[in-house]
């Protein structure tokens, strides 16, 4: 039997697996939870009938979520992680031979999930400085059906502002325009409150990183109250399992831990930022350019990204390889301490 090849020249997604001293690869949170909360949430599992299926639109995380981001809960969809989120706006709001704008560099996925629905990908390159073309982006999205880019940006980490977001939309009325503000958590720049004002405009949002839950794979679409009940209406019904409403309520509900931990993780993120930046002005022939970072992340530009990538590996630490630079992920003091020294031996000459 022959396979369409959308699906057959697919490689699977290969994360970093293996045991590593130090893991800057996946930019999650390097707060695990607290024990007293993990015991809330241990608590809070007894409690579910594990004969039942789970509720269906997730109504206490997403009130949870809603209150969190003082936002209304009827503009909020849960999906299983925003990955599952984004195959389902391709599937629900696009068909087949449409156009979806995506920009490069930027998250892998939109592209998998976009061919794996038959949409035709539109990208616009980014400037030299990594930044997105705005006019270029505004052009291609007057003649496509939706666009999809993070904000602030995996890989880059850098952030386009909030009033050039409303440009953006308002100057492509009829193509939907996705926000991925994954990592927004970690900036001030959010659309978030404008989807009752644009019905061009969905922004997506995850538990996987300023809330430290990668583990629980919990994501959201958040639109106008007309799109949201379509989408509940598209989704499988029980794309949320009933454990991790369970976990997720209970820690969206911890407003004062949610934001230390994410001030901490700033403060960390510009740290790193910090010792890489003096670390290129010695190494200016090896370290092109260190980016200030709007996420948890810094992106190292180089030429040697593979190179240092793997004497790194070699050392039991993990960061991200790029074709042109590495992304490194903020952590502890103690394990950026690590990281330092271990690129400061790779980087210096014999
Ligand atoms: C990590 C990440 C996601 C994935 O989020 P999940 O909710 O864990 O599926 C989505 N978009 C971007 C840009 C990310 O970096």
């Amino acid at each position: 039997m022959k396979l369409p090849e959308k699906l057959t020249k697919l490689k699977a997604y290969d994360p970093i697996t293996g045991t590593y001293a130090v893991r800057l690869d996946a930019n999650e949170s390097y707060f695990d939870l607290p024990d007293v909360l993990k015991a809330k949430i241990a608590d809070a599992i007894e409690q579910v009938d594990f004969n039942r299926y789970p509720d269906p639109f997730a109504t206490e995380v997403v009130n949870a979520f809603a209150a969190y981001y003082n936002i209304s809960p009827d503009c909020v969809c849960a999906g299983n992680g925003s990955d599952e989120i984004i195959t389902l706006l391709l599937n629900c709001f696009m068909t087949r031979g449409q156009k979806l704008v995506t920009v490069s560099p930027d998250f892998s996925m939109y592209g998998v999930y976009a061919s794996l629905a038959e949409i035709e990908v539109v990208t616009v390159p980014k400037k030299e400085n990594l930044q997105i073309d705005m006019d270029a982006l505004i052009s291609a999205c007057q003649q496509a059906d939706a666009a999809v880019f993070s904000n602030p940006c995996n890989p880059t980490s850098l952030g386009v502002a909030r009033s050039e977001i409303i440009r953006l939309v308002e100057s492509a009325p009829e193509c939907l325009i996705i926000v991925d503000e994954a990592y927004m958590d970690f900036w001030d720049e959010s659309v978030l409150d404008l989807v009752t004002k644009y019905d061009n405009l969905i922004v997506l949002r995850t538990c996987s990183k300023a809330m430290g839950l990668a583990a629980v794979r919990m994501g959201f679409a958040v639109s106008d109250p007309y799109k949201t009940n379509l989408l509940r209406a598209a989704k499988s019904p029980y794309n949320c399992d009933a454990i991790s409403q369970v976990i997720c309520a209970t820690v969206l509900r911890e407003t004062s831990l949610l934001q230390h931990c994410r001030d901490e993780i700033i403060v960390q993120t510009q740290r790193l930022y910090a010792s890489l930046t003096e670390l290129a002005q010695r190494y200016t022939d090896i370290i092109d350019t260190v980016y200030a970072p709007r996420t948890n992340f810094v992106f190292v530009k180089t030429a040697y990204a593979r190179e240092i990538f793997e004497q790194l590996e070699q050392a039991g630490i993990a960061v991200r390889c790029f074709p042109n630079g590495l992304r490194i992920c903020a952590g502890t003091r103690r394990e950026q301490t690590i990281l330092l020294s271990e690129l400061e031996k790779i980087l210096q000459p014999d």
